[in-house]
């Protein structure tokens, strides 16, 4: 039988994760692909080059999933809900847009038991995509920004939305900071005074920023919080998405144990 070939899009896309996870899934489940990655710089070439390379499936990352999510024929519910794609399936020459960036995310999130109130720090693409998905989870999400221009659309969708300027802290379970403070300098999201008034009365602490131990982390921690980075969430977007790509032959737990070790070589 051929090997079914999968690629990850992107621009830039030589940093990514994905198909060193992927590969290792592939080899030690012994499934008959190969995963590499492509530089796409027109997003609107997506269609024809994943078809001119005859690839079985792709995942798709910055700035390419909105052009991802117009080229498919077919969308699942996650995709909809949220309007970007990260995964497509090639199946009798349609293509099957998926997200999987969402329930990996939720995920990860549910990990954490009796969580009600979520405190989102930052509210760009990240907040974006995901604060209508927590909302109808049944979680009450607020914003706190360090700007204004973000938080319009969320105000007008019904959400608690502040600036430093205009937040009354309450009580928020879980924090997570969906800012990119701390991924390439050493700065909190927010001010250390504001952080020091929510992370003690918070049950746990979350930062989308992987692979760091960033000074968001690091405070949590001082507090004694439990806390997450951003790679159980890489990780499960990755699991669900190989689940696609392999027509669901294996649990997740065994692309888990797999995938994982993508994260310690
Ligand atoms: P966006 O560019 O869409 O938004 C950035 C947000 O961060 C804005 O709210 C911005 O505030 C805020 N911000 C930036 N710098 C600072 C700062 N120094 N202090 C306070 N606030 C700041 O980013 P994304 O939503 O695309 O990405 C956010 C983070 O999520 C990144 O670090 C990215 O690496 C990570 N990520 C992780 C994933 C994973 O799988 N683990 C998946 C996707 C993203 P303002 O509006 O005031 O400018």
């Amino acid at each position: 039988m051929s090997q079914h070939l999968f690629a990850i899009f992107g621009n830039p896309v030589s940093h990514s994760k994905s198909p060193l996870m992927h590969n290792l899934a592939f080899k030690a489940l012994k499934f008959n692909g190969c995963y590499t990655r492509h530089l796409l710089t027109d997003g609107t070439t997506l269609k024809k080059t994943f078809l001119a390379l005859n690839l079985k499936g792709i995942n798709i990352t910055v700035p390419h999933k909105e052009e991802a999510y117009k080229a498919c024929d077919e969308l699942d519910y996650f995709a909809k809900q949220v309007g970007v794609v990260n995964t497509i399936i090639k199946k009798d020459n349609k293509l099957y847009g998926y997200n999987t960036d969402a329930p990996g995310f939720l995920k990860a999130i549910s990990e954490f038991k009796n969580i009600k109130n979520i405190l989102f720090l930052g509210a760009g693409g990240t907040a974006q995509s995901t604060a209508n998905l927590l909302k109808e989870e049944g979680y009450n999400i607020t914003l706190l920004n360090r700007s204004q221009a973000r938080l319009d659309k969320f105000k007008e969708a019904g959400f608690k939305t502040y600036t430093f300027e205009t937040f009354t802290p309450l009580t928020y379970d879980l924090i997570i900071n969906m800012t990119s403070a701390g991924l390439e300098d050493e700065e909190l999201p927010a001010p250390k005074s504001i952080l020091e008034q929510v992370i003690p009365s918070s049950q746990a602490c979350i930062d989308v920023i992987y692979g760091k131990n960033t000074p968001f982390l690091q405070l949590a921690k001082a507090y004694k919080k439990p806390t997450k980075d951003g790679s159980d969430m890489l990780l499960y977007q990755g699991i669900f998405a190989f689940e696609y790509f392999t027509d669901a032959q294996y649990s997740f737990e065994e692309i888990k144990t797999q995938m994982k070790k993508a994260f310690i070589l």
